[in-house]
C-alpha cells in the first residue's frame, strides 16, 4: 500500500507528460513534412521567379544596351536619307566651292582645312565646326560626283553630326575612293592622317565595298580598342548606293568600354554575365575583376580557359537555334548553374548571365527553415497551452479522485460516501464518470462493513444469551465451582420431599461474609471474587461428607447437611467460623481486622409446608447472627 501510494506520488504528472511528449513527436513529423514540401514549393516557386527575373534582366538588358546599337542603324539611315535629298537635287557644286573647304598638303593628300574643325560661318550663315576630312594622296578629286559627294556629305554632316555626337563620340562618311569626312570635335583626324593612307582598303571600309560586299549588307566593326580614345570601340557602316553605283558609306563609332564594364559586373549574390561572339569568340568576362580589361576584345574559344565559358558556348550551339528572340534559360548540370541567353542581333552577340542554383536552393532552405521554426514555435505554443489545460482542467479533478483514493486506502470509506471529500461527479466526461463510480463504490463498501458488523454484534449477543442458556442449565456456579443456586433449589426440594416422606431428615446452615460491601469498597471487586472463591472453598472443605455446599448468591452460601444431627451441626458451623477467621485475611475496614463470615443453622420440622419456610428460618438466624455482632453462628 504504501509502495503504490509513493508510485502514485511520483508519477504525478507522468501522464501529462506521456501526452505532451506523443503530441511532441508527432507535431515534429508533421511540421518536417510541412517544412520539406515548403522546401520543395519555394524551390519551384524561387526557381520560377528567379528564371523569370533571370529573362527579364537578360532581356532588358539586350533592349536597352541594343538602343545604341539600333540608334547607329537608324542615324546612318536618316543621313542616307538627308543625302540622297540633296544629291538629287539639282545643287549644283562648283570646282571653287570644293576647294573652299580642301587644301593639298606637301604630300600630296588633300585635306580640309583647318578652320572648319576650329569653326567658321559659311556663306550662308551656317556655323562649322569639328569637322575634318581627308583624301589620301593615291586618289585624284578633280571628278565632278566625287567633289559633289564630298561637298554635299560636309553639308549634311554638318547639320546632323552636331546633333548625334552626344551619344557618338564622332559621325563619319567614307567614299569608294580612298576619302573620308568625319564630324569628331575630340579629334583632328583629317590633318592627323597619313597622306598615303589607304583607307578604303582597310578592314571594315573595305567590306562595303561592292566587290566584298555584294548583298549591300550594313557591317558592325568587330571589338577593338581605340588607342586615341582609349576606348573600347564599335564601328557601323551603312553603304548607301544610287542606280548600281556606291556612293557613300555613312557609319558612327560606338564607345563601348562602359556598356561593357557594366555587362559584365559581378553582383554580390554570385550572378555574373560574360559575352562571346557567335562565332567563338570572347568579348568580355570577368574572370579577373582586377586585369578584367585582359578579357575583354576578341579572344577565340581555343585560347580560353574558362571551362565554364566552353561549357556554356558548347550548350548555346546545341540548344539556341540562330533564330530566335526570346531569351533561353540552359541549365548546366555540370557547373551547378543556368544560363540566360541574350541575343545583341546588330552584334552578334550573346550576352550569357550565369546564375548558380544554390541561390535557389538557399532561398528554399530559408523558406523551408522558417515554416520549420514557425511551425516549431506554435508546436511549443500549443504544447505550453496543453500542459495549462491538462494541468487546470484533468489534473484538478484527478487530484481529487487521488486523495479519495488515499482515504479509501486508509479504510476511511465514510469521508467519500458521505462527501466530506467531494468528487468531481458533475463532469460530463470521463472523470466524471470515475468519480460517480468511485463514489458508488465506496457506498457500497460502506454498507458492506456496516452489515458485517450488525451481523457480527447479532451473532455476538445471541452467542451470549446461548451462553447464559447454557450456564443456567450448568448446576454449577462459574465463579467458585460449587453448586449454584439452581442446584440448591432442586437438592432442597428433593431432601424436603423425603423428609415429608419421613425417608430421613436435614438441617441447613446459611453463611454470609461480614462487611463485604465495604471489603469490595476498600480492595476491590476482583479481590472481592478471591475472597468469595476462598470462603466457598473452606466451607466447602469443612462440610465434607456431612452435607452438600452450594452458592445461594452474592457472597451468602447454604449447606445442606443430610441426617445430622444438630449437636454435630452446630459444631460443624462453629468450626467454619473459625476456619474462615483462622485464613488472617486482612480486611482493615472490619473491627474483626481479618474476614469473617455469620452463619445461621436451622432444622426441619414436620410442619414446614415447603423448603421456603425452612429458608425463612436460617435466613432470619443469619439476620440474628449479624445483629450479635457478626463471626458467630445462631442456631
Ligand atoms: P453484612 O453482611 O456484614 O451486614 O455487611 P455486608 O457489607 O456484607 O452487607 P450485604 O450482605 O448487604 O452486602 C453484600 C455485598 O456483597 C454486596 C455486594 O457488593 C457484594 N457481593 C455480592 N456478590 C458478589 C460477588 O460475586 N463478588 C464480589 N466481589 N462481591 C459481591
Ligand atoms: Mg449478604
Ligand atoms: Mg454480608
Amino acid at each position: 500500500m504504501k509502495l503504490m501510494k509513493l508510485n502514485f506520488k511520483n508519477n504525478n504528472f507522468s501522464l501529462i507528460n506521456e501526452i505532451l511528449f506523443k503530441i511532441f513527436y508527432i507535431s515534429i513529423g508533421i511540421v518536417s513534412i510541412i517544412a520539406f514540401i515548403s522546401y520543395i514549393n519555394a524551390y519551384k516557386i524561387e526557381k520560377n521567379k528567379k528564371l523569370d527575373e533571370l529573362s527579364y534582366y537578360v532581356s532588358e538588358r539586350v533592349r536597352v544596351d541594343s538602343e545604341i546599337f539600333k540608334l547607329a542603324e537608324d542615324n546612318s539611315k536618316v543621313f542616307q536619307k538627308e543625302f540622297m535629298k540633296l544629291y538629287n537635287s539639282d545643287i549644283k557644286v562648283t570646282k571653287d566651292e570644293f576647294w573652299s573647304y580642301y587644301f593639298v598638303d606637301s604630300q600630296g593628300a588633300t585635306r580640309m582645312k583647318k578652320e572648319y574643325f576650329d569653326g567658321i560661318y559659311t556663306k550662308d550663315s551656317n556655323y562649322i565646326y569639328g569637322m575634318s576630312s581627308f583624301i589620301g594622296n593615291n586618289q585624284k578629286v578633280d571628278d565632278a560626283d566625287f567633289q559633289r559627294r564630298l561637298v554635299l556629305s560636309i553639308k549634311v554632316l554638318s547639320k546632323l553630326g552636331p546633333a548625334w555626337t552626344n551619344r557618338f563620340p564622332n559621325v563619319s562618311v567614307a567614299f569608294p575612293e580612298n576619302a573620308g569626312v568625319l564630324f569628331y570635335p575630340e579629334e583632328l583626324w583629317g590633318l592627323n592622317a597619313k597622306a598615303d593612307l589607304r583607307m578604303n582598303e582597310l578592314g571594315v571600309i573595305k567590306s562595303v565595298n561592292k566587290k566584298d560586299n555584294p548583298e549591300r549588307k550594313s557591317i558592325w566593326s568587330g571589338l577593338y580598342y581605340d588607342e586615341t580614345a582609349q576606348k573600347w570601340t564599335i564601328s557601323y557602316m551603312h553603304p548607301v548606293d544610287f542606280e548600281g553605283r556606291h556612293l557613300i558609306t555613312p557609319g558612327n563609332d560606338v564607345y563601348l568600354s562602359d556598356l561593357v564594364e557594366r555587362l559584365i559586373e559581378k553582383s554580390a549574390d554570385g550572378t555574373y554575365n560574360f559575352i562571346i561572339r557567335k562565332d567563338g569568340y570572347l568579348i568580355a568576362h570577368p574572370n579577373n575583376p582586377d586585369d578584367g580589361k585582359k578579357l575583354i576584345g576578341e579572344l577565340s574559344m581555343d585560347k580560353i580557359s574558362i571551362p565554364l565559358v566552353k561549357e556554356a558556348y558548347g550548350l548555346i550551339q546545341k540548344n539556341v537555334g540562330q533564330d530566335y528572340n526570346k531569351v533561353k534559360i540552359i541549365e548546366s548540370k555540370a557547373y551547378d548553374s543556368y544560363f540566360a541567353v541574350g541575343d545583341f542581333k546588330e552584334t552578334s552577340w550573346y550576352l550569357i548571365r550565369v546564375l548558380p542554383m544554390k541561390n535557389i536552393r538557399n532561398v528554399a532552405h530559408l523558406a523551408a527553415m522558417k515554416v520549420f521554426i514557425e511551425g516549431m514555435a506554435i508546436l511549443f505554443t500549443i504544447l505550453f497551452i496543453v500542459y495549462y489545460v491538462i494541468k487546470y482542467q484533468a489534473e484538478r479533478h484527478l487530484m481529487k479522485l487521488r486523495q479519495a483514493a488515499e482515504a479509501v486506502g486508509r479504510g476511511e470509506y465514510d469521508k467519500v460516501a458521505e462527501g466530506k471529500i467531494e468528487l468531481p461527479m458533475e463532469l460530463k466526461n470521463e472523470i466524471g464518470l470515475l468519480s460517480r463510480s468511485f463514489y458508488d463504490m465506496s457506498i457500497n463498501i460502506k454498507n458492506f462493513k456496516e452489515n458485517l458488523e450488525g451481523i457480527v454484534e447479532e451473532r455476538t449477543k445471541a452467542l451470549e444469551k446461548a451462553n447464559n442458556e447454557l450456564m443456567k442449565l450448568s448446576l454449577l456456579d462459574g465463579l467458585t465451582g460449587i453448586y449454584n443456586r439452581r442446584a440448591f433449589d432442586k437438592s432442597i426440594n428433593d431432601v424436603f420431599l423425603e423428609s415429608k416422606m419421613k425417608l430421613g431428615t436435614f438441617s441447613i446452615m446459611m453463611i454470609d461474609i461480614d462487611f463485604f460491601k465495604s471489603y469490595n469498597d476498600r480492595y476491590g471487586h476482583t479481590s472481592g471474587d478471591e475472597i468469595i472463591k476462598m470462603v466457598a472453598n473452606t466451607f466447602k472443605d469443612n462440610v465434607r461428607k456431612e452435607g452438600r455446599v452450594f452458592r445461594y448468591g452474592g457472597e451468602e452460601f447454604i449447606a445442606i447437611f443430610y441426617n445430622l444431627e444438630i449437636n454435630m451441626a452446630k459444631k460443624v458451623g462453629e468450626e467454619i467460623i473459625k476456619a474462615i477467621q483462622n485464613l488472617n485475611v486482612p480486611h482493615e475496614e472490619s473491627p474483626y481486622e481479618v474476614i469473617t463470615v455469620s452463619a445461621g443453622i436451622a432444622e426441619y420440622k414436620n410442619t414446614f409446608n415447603s423448603p421456603e419456610e425452612i429458608i425463612k428460618v436460617v435466613d432470619k438466624k443469619l439476620y440474628m447472627a449479624k445483629g450479635k455482632g457478626r463471626n458467630c453462628l445462631e442456631i
